[in-house]
C-alpha cells in the first residue's frame, strides 16, 4: 500500500498565506511522525489527506488510483483522530462509539462486535457507561482513537494524539499506537518531539508549510554529528552565546557555573566546550527554530 502525494499545495488569504506548500511524500505501512510547530500546516495536510479540504493543486494517489476518483472505496480506508473537543460531554463512551459508527455508515450486526473488540483494545470497558466529560484527558484520547479504529483503517490520521497528557499518559499511548500501527499508515502530526521519536519510521520536519527534513530517526541524527556542543560558561560567557545567537537547545545551572547545550555548525569556542550526542530535539531545534 502507497499514500502519494504529490506537490500538495493550499493556500488562505487568495494566495498570501501558503499553509502547505508543495508537499511531497510516499507513504508505506508504518508510523510517520509529522513535527512542526504550530502554523507550520499539519493540520492542513491532514485535512486535504483526510478529504475534509480541497488542495490548491497537486494530487493525492493511493496504489495509484486519485483519492478523489476513489470517492467512498478510499474514505472507507481512513481513521482520523481530530483534536480533543468537548462536543459528546454528555455521550457515554459507548454511546459515542455507537454515534460515530452510524456517522461512518457501519451495519448494526457487526458495530456491537466491533465496538467489543475496540474498547478491549483501547482498555475502556471498564469506562464505558460513564460520561465522556467524567473522562480523564488519556480516556478521551483513548476514546478518540477508538472511533478512528472503527471501521478498521488502513490509514490512520492523528491530530496531536498526546496533546494535554501527564507524561505517564503520554508514554502509555504511544506504545498503544505503536502496537496498531501495525499494517497500516499512521500519519501523527506533533510539535512534541518525544511522540513520535521512538515509535516512527521516518520523521518529517515541516516548517511554514513546507517539509524541512525527512528522514528515519538515524537518518536525522547522523546529519546532526559534530554540531552539538556542551559549554560549561560564566554567566558573561552566557551572555555572549545569546548575544551571537547560536542555537541553545538547554540550560542546566550548576553550582557555579551554567551548562549550555548548543546546536550549531562550527565548533563554539567560548567557555569549555566539548562535542555531545545529537538527539532528536537537537534536530528539531537546528531546522525548525
Ligand atoms: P498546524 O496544524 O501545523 O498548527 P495549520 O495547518 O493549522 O498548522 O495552519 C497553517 C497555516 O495556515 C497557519 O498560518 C494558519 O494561520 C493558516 N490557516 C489555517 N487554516 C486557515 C483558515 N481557515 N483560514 C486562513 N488561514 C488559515
Amino acid at each position: 500500500m502507497e499514500l502519494k502525494l504529490e506537490g500538495i499545495t493550499k493556500s488562505y488569504n487568495k494566495g498570501k498565506t501558503y499553509a502547505v506548500n508543495d508537499f511531497h511524500a510516499d507513504f508505506t505501512p508504518g508510523v510517520y511522525g509529522l513535527l512542526g510547530p504550530n502554523g507550520a500546516g499539519k493540520s492542513t495536510l491532514m485535512n486535504m489527506i483526510t478529504e475534509n479540504l480541497d488542495a490548491d493543486s497537486g494530487s493525492i494517489t493511493l496504489d495509484g488510483a486519485s483519492i478523489k476518483k476513489m470517492g467512498t472505496a478510499y474514505r472507507s480506508l481512513l481513521g482520523y483522530m481530530p483534536q480533543q473537543q468537548g462536543v459528546y460531554d454528555d455521550f457515554t463512551g459507548e454511546k459515542f462509539l455507537w454515534y460515530m459508527a452510524a456517522l461512518k455508515g457501519l451495519g448494526r450486526k457487526d458495530t456491537k462486535e466491533t465496538i467489543e473488540r475496540i474498547l478491549a483494545v483501547v482498555n475502556l470497558q471498564g469506562d464505558r457507561y460513564k460520561k465522556l466529560k467524567s473522562y480523564s484527558g488519556g480516556m478521551k484520547q483513548r476514546i478518540l482513537i477508538a472511533q478512528a479504529l472503527l471501521n478498521d483503517p488502513k490509514i490512520l490520521i492523528m491530530d496531536e494524539p498526546t496533546a494535554g497528557l501527564d507524561p505517564k499518559e503520554r508514554i502509555r499511548i504511544r506504545n498503544f499506537i505503536s502496537d496498531i500501527s501495525k499494517d497500516k499508515i499512521v500519519l501523527l502530526a506533533t510539535h512534541v518531539v518525544s511522540d513520535v521519536e521512538s515509535i516512527s519510521k521516518e520523521i518529517l520536519i515541516m516548517k511554514s508549510g513546507r517539509v524541512v527534513r525527512q528522514g528515519t530517526p538515524q537518518e536525522l541524527l547522523l546529519e546532526m554529528e559534530h554540531k552539538v556542543f556542551e559549554a560549561l560558561v560564566t554567566p558573561k560567557e552566557r551572555k555572549e552565546y545569546e548575544g551571537a545567537s547560536f542555537k541553545i537547545a538547554n540550560v542546566v545551572l550548576t553550582a557555579d557555573k551554567v551548562c549550555l547545550r548548543v546546536v550549531s555548525d562550527i565548533r563554539p569556542d567560548i567557555g569549555e566546550v566539548h562535542e555531545v550526542r545529537p538527539n532528536l530535539e537537537d534536530v528539531y531545534l537546528y531546522f525548525v527554530e
